[in-house]
Order: structure tokens, then sequence, then C-alpha cells
């Protein structure tokens, strides 16, 4: 599959497509995935053992690959409208600070509260979900990350995601954003295609500035709404 979304209507059917599809496909995942469990006694041959480890181990890379089109909310919940960016952030650094299995992380914010843009929150949050578990998954063995949020004097909002991660070289860097592009023996390689394709789906610019063993810093752009 190789997925080339040029324009934001062609975008927008997808993202709604997907997430449906997510949605449905979820709950029966989550049934298997519990029956799997329960079949897997102490007793068990070696071998059947294996396979229901392995049948586990499918389903739960299934699911990272939805929840890298879909951390939360319903489809029919997708709504567009101006939305304070800075609400949005602190949702999202609660949510990865919850669910962060790396609790070595350190999460510092700066978020000013007259932030707004046109979005749909469910998908910007997704983009800024993804961006946040990469810095997390970047730092191993802990580490700082900065979240900043302000108006810049040009009319643009600003976001800024910077971690002390194991940071890319500029080919590396490069490669961000293609399908299926991943360093990680367990990545997927969509959330980051994801999360560019949403921010340009909002008229967003992303940037990137990265140092192998010093960290990542990730700017992202959105046109000021005045309120
Ligand atoms: P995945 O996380 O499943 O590997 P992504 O699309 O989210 O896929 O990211 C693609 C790749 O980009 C990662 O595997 C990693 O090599 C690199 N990357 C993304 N964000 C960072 C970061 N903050 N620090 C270092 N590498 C990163
Ligand atoms: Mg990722």
């Amino acid at each position: 599959l190789r997925l080339e979304v040029q324009d934001a209507e062609k975008f927008r059917m997808i993202s709604e497509l997907t997430s449906v599809f997510a949605h449905e496909i979820r709950n029966p995942m989550q049934v298997t995935r519990g029956f799997l469990q329960l079949l897997d006694e102490p007793d068990l041959p070696h071998h059947k053992k294996e396979y229901i480890k392995v049948s586990i181990e499918e389903l739960d890379r299934a699911n990272e690959i939805i929840n890298d089109f879909l951390a939360f909310g319903k489809p029919s919940m997708n709504t567009y409208g101006t939305i304070n960016v800075g609400e949005q952030l602190k949702r999202v650094t609660t949510l990865i600070q919850t669910f962060s299995i790396n609790q070595q992380v350190e999460f510092k914010s700066d978020v000013a509260d007259d932030c707004w843009i046109k979005a749909n929150p469910q998908k910007l949050n997704q983009s800024l979900i993804n961006i946040l578990k990469n810095a997390v998954e970047s730092m191993p063995d802990g580490g700082t990350v900065w979240i900043a949020c302000h108006s810049s004097e040009d009319g643009h909002i600003r976001i800024t995601i910077k971690d002390q991660g194991i940071g890319m070289n500029p080919k590396q860097v490069d490669r961000l954003g293609s399908p299926y592009y991943s360093l990680k023996e367990k990545g997927t390689g969509l959330g980051m295609m994801v999360s560019y394709q949403i921010i340009r789906s909002f008229k967003g610019r992303i940037t990137v500035e990265s140092e192998e063993g010093v960290g990542t810093e990730f700017v992202i752009e959105f046109p000021r709404v005045e309120t």
C-alpha cells in the first residue's frame, strides 16, 4: 500500500473512513485477545503456548497501527472549528503522562491560553500524541520533554516539542513522514506520516531540528485565528 494524499479533501475522507474502521475493528480484536489469554493454560504443550503468544503479539501489533491513526474519540464526534491549542496540549500531555511506560520521563510545559486555530481537535490531538510518543520513546533512559505553545508576532501559533533523546541524522530527518519508515523493533512507521498529514490538512507547517545523541525539536506552526 502506497499512500499519497495530496489535498485536504482526500485526506478528510480517508481519515473519516480510518476512524470508522478502527472503531469497528478494535472491539472484536479485544474479544479475541481475551479468549486467547484464557486458552493459555499452564499444562499446554510448548508449541501451542507459542501459537498463543505469537497470536497475542500480532494482535497487539495491529492495535499499535490503529493507535497511530486513532488515539481516542469516536468518529461521530468529529468537529472542525476554532480551538484552543493550549487546552488540547494540556490534555494530550496528561494522557501521555498517564499511559507512558517510561516513568523516567519528565514533562515541562509552557503553554499560553490565547492560541486559537481552526482545526479538528481530535485530529490535532492525534498528531500531537504521535509526536509526543516518539519523544518519550527516544529517551529509554529518561529525560525531559519540553512542550510550548505561543502566539507569534507574524500571525502564527507556534508549538514546540523538544526532547533529549537519541536524535536523528539529516538523512533520517528527511525520511520522517514517509509510510512504514521506522527504526524501532516494533514500530509501525505510520505515526509521523499521520502527524504530517494532519498538520498539513489544517494549513500547518512542521519543521524538525535534530542532533544525534542530543535530541530533537519539532516546531509546528498554524495560522492564528483571531477571537
Ligand atoms: P514508529 O514510532 O512506529 O517507529 P513513527 O512514524 O512515529 O514510527 O516514527 C518514525 C521514525 O522516526 C522512528 O522509528 C524514529 O526512528 C524516528 N523518530 C521520530 N521521532 C523521533 C524523535 N523524537 N527522536 C528520535 N527519532 C525519532
Ligand atoms: Mg511513533
